[in-house]
């Protein structure tokens, strides 16, 4: 960037709003997949007029802008792969209004998942978007991204919850998305168009979020399996009983040891898998309903079946959960990890294709996730630092995308597409719907300075 049009960008904010230290800057380019590249500046917006200030002058001197949420992304959406400008939204990061009448919430997007669950459950009411990363994501890279959790299976994800929008296009223009109501079909879904557009259609400045009354209780089990076939084939016998638990999470026998190993926390290690499950509602409904999920465990043959007796047990259930992702980094110093999703009763048949492949590739492949809703976390455990053997460990992870797909399934269930799947997202949604993406994405950004280079492979981009 000209020092001139840097200065121009620098004179929109106030003094601490906008740096381009060194050591400020690089703490901007990278986000969870260990990429990075360092951008020219950083600005922490106040306000919407200032980001559309920015974006104006990107559109007259041509530089790119990021915007970044808290960079916890796994996909690489938020690194600025084209240098220039990174919007860091962390600083628009007030809860606007909690209203209790309707059942809704206006949020700035930097405020972080778990306060904004924190402050609602105060109230007695709901938000059940819940990510891993909740302690550390921000409501807009959540939206941005489409982001899920473990409460998917039984809510949905981050889009079910989002009823409009303020957004500054890359042009410039601020514009509202969706109504306050529970119900609008005015026109074509751009709030939809925009939750999991990853910054590359216009940066979200308020979310309306709608909420749900807090569930009075929350029961959690832990079912051991002996074999993942057993534990895989459980997952589908629940759903057919017609009980959609709150929660439904798998994790394979290398994931339980990593995180032992991790937290101490009395693990079955000899477990080949284990589900943790959980059920919500009134008391009576949730006893009734795990009480239930506990039979079928049984009967589809689970070595056993724990519940948890108190809060403080349910907290390292889910503690260990939360951990997977930093434990499994002990086995090998890299990890690509993919978020594939599968319909349920394919689930079996996904990890024994897996399992396969670890063995055909040589790679220590560890799978975890959000079984109930199909979403499997596939981690082919490699060392980046390793240049050959990183490209075989890519060509492995080209096969789970096949896989995936031939078992009737998508690239990403949660994570998004960023610049790491880009290179895989036509086997998906094929020629024409790159090419479709790519008109909508010039009809919105007609001199590409968004977040440039992201969800659309980079030869195949505006
Ligand atoms: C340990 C760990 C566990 C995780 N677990 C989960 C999980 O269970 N489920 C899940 O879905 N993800 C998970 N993630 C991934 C990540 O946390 C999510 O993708 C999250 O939504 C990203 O939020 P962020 O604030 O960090 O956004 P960032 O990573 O900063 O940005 C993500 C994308 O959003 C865009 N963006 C951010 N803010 C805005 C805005 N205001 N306007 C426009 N665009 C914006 C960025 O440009 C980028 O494209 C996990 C990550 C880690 C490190």
């Amino acid at each position: 960037m000209d020092q001139n049009v840097k200065q121009k960008v620098k004179d929109i904010f106030p003094p601490g709003d906008a740096t381009d230290a060194r050591e400020d800057l690089l703490v901007y380019g990278y986000d969870a997949t260990g990429e990075e590249r360092i951008p020219e500046l950083v600005v922490f917006p106040h306000s919407p007029e200032q980001i559309s200030a920015v974006l104006k002058l990107a559109n007259e001197y041509g530089f790119p802008v990021t915007p970044r949420g808290a960079g916890s992304g796994f996909v690489g959406a938020a690194i600025p792969t084209h240098l220039g400008v990174v919007l860091s939204m962390t600083r628009m990061n007030r809860i606007l209004e909690i209203d209790t009448d309707n059942l809704t919430a206006l949020v700035e997007p930097g405020v972080i998942t778990a306060t904004f669950q924190q402050k609602v459950e105060e109230m007695g009411l709901f938000y059940p978007p819940d990510p891993a990363s909740l302690k550390m994501s921000t409501l807009g890279g959540n939206v941005s991204t489409g982001a899920g959790g473990p409460r998917a299976v039984k809510y949905g994800v981050t889009r079910d919850y989002v009823l409009g929008l303020e957004v500054v296009l890359p042009t410039g223009e601020i514009i509202n998305t969706g109504a306050r109501t529970v119900k609008s079909v005015v026109g074509y879904d751009l709030t939809r168009l925009m939750v999991g557009s990853e910054g590359t259609l216009g940066v979200i400045t308020k979310i309306r979020l709608r909420l749900l009354p807090k569930p009075e209780t929350a029961r959690t089990a832990l079912a051991v399996f002996a074999t993942v076939d057993s534990a895989a084939k459980t997952v589908s016998a629940i759903i057919r009983d017609k009980i959609i638990p709150r929660t439904l999470e798998f994790m394979d026998k290398s994931a339980v040891a990593a995180v032992e190993d991790y937290l101490h926390a009395g693990l079955p290690t000899e477990a080949a898998a284990i589900l943790l499950i959980e059920t919500d509602g009134i008391a009576a409904i949730a006893d009734a309903e795990l009480a239930r999920i506990k039979d079928i465990c049984v009967k589809m043959g689970a070595v056993k079946v724990d519940v948890a007796k108190n809060e403080a047990e349910r907290e390292t259930l889910w503690k260990v959960r939360r951990s997977i992702s930093p434990a499994i980094l002990r086995v090998r110093p890299s990890k690509i990890n993919e978020d594939v999703t599968v319909p349920r009763s394919m689930i079996p048949a996904l990890m024994k294709r897996l399992a396969e492949l670890s063995e055909r590739s040589g790679f220590p492949i560890i799978n975890f996730g959000h079984a109930g809703d199909g979403n499997i976390h596939v981690n082919v455990m490699t060392d980046k630092k390793n240049k050959e053997e990183y490209e075989r460990a890519k060509v492995a992870v080209d096969e789970v995308f096949d896989i995936c797909l031939e078992l009737g399934g998508t690239l990403s269930g949660e994570h998004g597409i960023g610049i790491s799947k880009a290179p895989y997202i036509e086997k998906e949604i094929g020629g024409i719907g790159i090419e479709l993406t790519k008109k909508l994405k010039a009809v919105f950004d007609p001199n590409n300075i968004l977040n440039p280079g992201k969800i659309v492979p980079e030869e195949a981009a505006c």
